[in-house]
């Protein structure tokens, strides 16, 4: 598969403060590629110098094997989508979208037929006429879609699209803009610091905090295998341990808990000592007391499909558990005296 962006220790500094420190990443042709950190990690900062609107301060950014640092924005076959959509509010939504294909010198049959096209794919067809102000925000974000994608761009940088919106139709628009992607082969990069978001469109994850990449991979390696202890804390919900690694086989390790207790799970280390154990809540299984690790319930929350269980271990170690199909199980009360398992393979 060719590479569409080639990202070689990139550093921004502004001033005395540094946003990025090195980074490298590589982001395949027609894949859909987020960017994923806290407020500040320098997201936003690699999306722009992608695009054009701020300079690298020290290494390369290749695109399809091309240096274009001496590129003008204007040039490179990238286009952008930002939070806040910036249409034109007096120009009709066809206008808005054919927009960006007059700057680049189609001529007027081309534009007509061209964003025609764009508003057919994101469903908006029968609004051509209307003007943005009477869009719903979900309807102006799919112009401001086609209007970005009409010009066919080779990369699509998307800065966090869908944070105006409200979350049902967040949500929906996660899959009609994976959907889009896929439609159209085009390179997606998307920001983001909704790991939801995150998980649900991604072929692959760059998790960011303070100017550093911390781990890229598909998000079931960065939710299954968390490389350090910032990414198992952002990705999803998990208990961190401070625990003690007894002895290593393979990738299995004999762990002590605080408070003594002993298990075995799989790990990323290869050195015995001082580590944080993640432990997802919907690994952990509770039964009768005699079966695993012996815990009491502190409280038990109906979260609908799931309920989550907070207990402590004997030593008081505070643990969350989810168990799925709420409706099946049968609830602890507070109190109650439970036994806790890990799944096979946590
Ligand atoms: P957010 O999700 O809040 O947009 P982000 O991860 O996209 O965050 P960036 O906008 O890339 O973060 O900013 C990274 C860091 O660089 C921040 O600490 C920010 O304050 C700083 N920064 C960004 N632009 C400038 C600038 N023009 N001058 C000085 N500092 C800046």
């Amino acid at each position: 598969m060719q590479t569409a962006i080639d990202i070689r220790t990139v550093t921004k500094t502004y001033g005395t403060f540094t946003a990025l420190h090195g980074v490298s990443l590589s982001i395949m042709d027609n894949e859909f590629f987020t960017l994923l950190g806290p407020s500040g990690c320098g997201k936003t900062t690699l999306l722009r110098m992608i695009a054009g609107f701020e300079d690298v301060t020290k290494g390369d950014i290749l695109l399809f094997g091309q240096n274009i640092a001496a590129l003008d924005p204007n040039l490179r076959p990238v286009n952008t989508v930002f939070q806040q959509y910036a249409l034109f509010p007096h120009m009709s939504v066809i206008d808005n979208v054919a927009f960006g294909l007059k700057m680049k010198g189609f001529d007027l049959p081309t534009r007509r037929k061209r964003a025609g096209e764009m508003l057919d794919m994101v469903h908006l067809s029968s609004f051509a006429d209307r003007l943005p102000a009477q869009l719903s925000g979900g309807q102006q974000q799919r112009v401001a879609l086609a209007r970005a994608l009409a010009p066919q761009p080779k990369v699509l940088l998307l800065d966090e699209p869908l944070s105006a919106l409200d979350l049902k139709l967040r949500q929906a628009m996660r899959m009609e803009l994976k959907q889009l992607q896929q439609d159209t082969g085009i390179t997606f990069i998307f920001v983001t610091h909704d790991q939801e978001e995150a998980l649900t469109m991604s072929n692959r994850i760059a998790v960011m905090s303070a100017g550093h990449v911390q781990q890229i991979g598909t998000p079931r390696d960065i939710y299954e295998s968390p490389v350090n202890r910032f990414v198992a804390d952002f990705i999803g919900e998990t208990n961190l341990l401070e625990v003690e690694v007894a002895s290593i086989t393979g990738d299995l390790a004999q762990v002590i808990l605080p408070g003594g207790h002993s298990i075995t799970c799989s790990t990323a280390t290869h050195d015995p000592g001082r580590h944080h154990l993640s432990i997802r809540p919907e690994r952990l299984t509770l039964g009768p007391v005699g079966t695993g690790l012996e815990a009491t319930v502190d409280q038990v929350i109906y979260l609908g499909t799931d309920l989550q269980v907070l207990v402590r271990l004997d030593g008081g170690t505070p643990l969350q558990i989810r168990i799925q199909n709420a409706a099946r199980i049968e609830v602890p009360e507070p109190g109650t005296r439970i036994g806790l398992q890990l799944e096979e393979g946590a």
